[in-house]
């Protein structure tokens, strides 16, 4: 009860959560739905929240968070099935060490399974997408789990079909190739040694704020507009990064929504592009 989600958070902002509440099976997952049902109480679904920032007043009615059964993974020849609830870079570096070729780009991004299935999250030359087969996702509205196709998940860059409908990654189905052993585990040492050099990985952040418009760097539009280093409150744009705001210390949510729309509308100002955010507010 009352768990601050400042603790539950990359960017480390956010005031709590009326029940926080973990699923460690589908059975556990039903029942946490069909509770929340009956008493009328939304339910907000986070993975390692490295995506979001949560609102100053915290979140109302119930955070839930996967985990269990969901931190399994399994491996079958090429295939991978790995819960929702594992981190994208231990699985990143499994499949590497097995000489499984094609996950060494999400080495370096900090979230779930689920959430990068959500977001298909991507860096480099890849994204979730690249290496699924089928996702098994537990729709809510229709208490029952199904096995989507890569088709059906209507991926697209920092998109999936579960942004218009809500439902909960369970599972994972993933293809990959053969590759060497060695030869994965050096492009994920080389891909970790850019973001050191490119991202401002020692302070609390959410990613990348916003996503790249089309054929443009979001971060660059950031800077030429002049605002790499800018602050409100503890809120900063890097000056590592510019797409990354980061918090120096006591910034709140307030100070980041803010900054975001401060942002939007220079760059809208200055270079007629409206930015479209990757990360995501939630609660109040
Ligand atoms: C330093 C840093 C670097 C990053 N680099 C990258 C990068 O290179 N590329 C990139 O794409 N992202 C990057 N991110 C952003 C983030 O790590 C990814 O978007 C990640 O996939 C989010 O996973 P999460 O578990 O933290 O999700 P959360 O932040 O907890 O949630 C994000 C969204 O996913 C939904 N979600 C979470 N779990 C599930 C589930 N099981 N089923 C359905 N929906 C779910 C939530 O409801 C929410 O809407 C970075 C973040 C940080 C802090």
């Amino acid at each position: 009860m009352n768990e601050s989600m400042a603790r539950h958070t990359s960017i480390r902002v956010g005031g709590p959560a009326d029940l926080y509440v973990t699923a460690e099976d589908k059975d556990q997952l039903e029942q946490v739905y069909a509770l929340a049902e009956d008493a009328g109480v939304p339910i907000t679904l986070l993975g390692l929240g490295t995506n979001v920032v949560v609102g100053d007043n915290g979140i109302r009615g119930i955070v839930l968070i996967l985990a269990g059964t969901f931190r399994e993974t399994m491996f079958s020849g090429l295939q991978v099935r790995a819960g929702a609830a594992v981190r994208l870079s231990v699985l990143s570096r499994e499949c590497a060490s097995r000489g499984l070729t094609g996950l060494e780009f999400a080495s370096g991004i900090p979230g779930t399974v689920g959430g990068a299935v959500f977001q298909n999250a991507g860096a480099y030359d890849g994204q979730i997408s690249d290496v699924t087969e089928s996702v098994c996702v537990f729709w809510p509205d229709e208490k029952r789990a199904v096995w989507l196709s890569c088709a059906e998940m209507r991926f697209g860059y920092r998109y999936s079909v579960l942004q218009e409908r809500q439902g909960v990654v369970l599972y994972l189905n993933a293809r990959l190739g053969l590759g060497d052993p060695e030869a994965s585990l050096r492009k994920i040492e080389e891909y970790n040694a850019r973001r050191r050099k490119s991202q401002p990985l020692s302070y609390p952040s959410a990613g990348s704020v916003f996503k790249n418009p089309p054929g443009l760097s979001a971060g660059r539009l950031i800077e030429e507009a002049g605002l790499k280093g800018f602050s409100l409150g503890g809120a900063t744009i890097s000056p590592v990064h510019a797409n990354f705001i980061v918090n120096t210390g006591n910034a709140t949510a307030k100070d980041i929504r803010m900054l975001v729309e401060h942002i939007k509308n220079t760059v809208w100002e200055t270079h007629g592009v409206r930015l479209q955010e990757e990360i995501r507010f939630v609660g109040t």
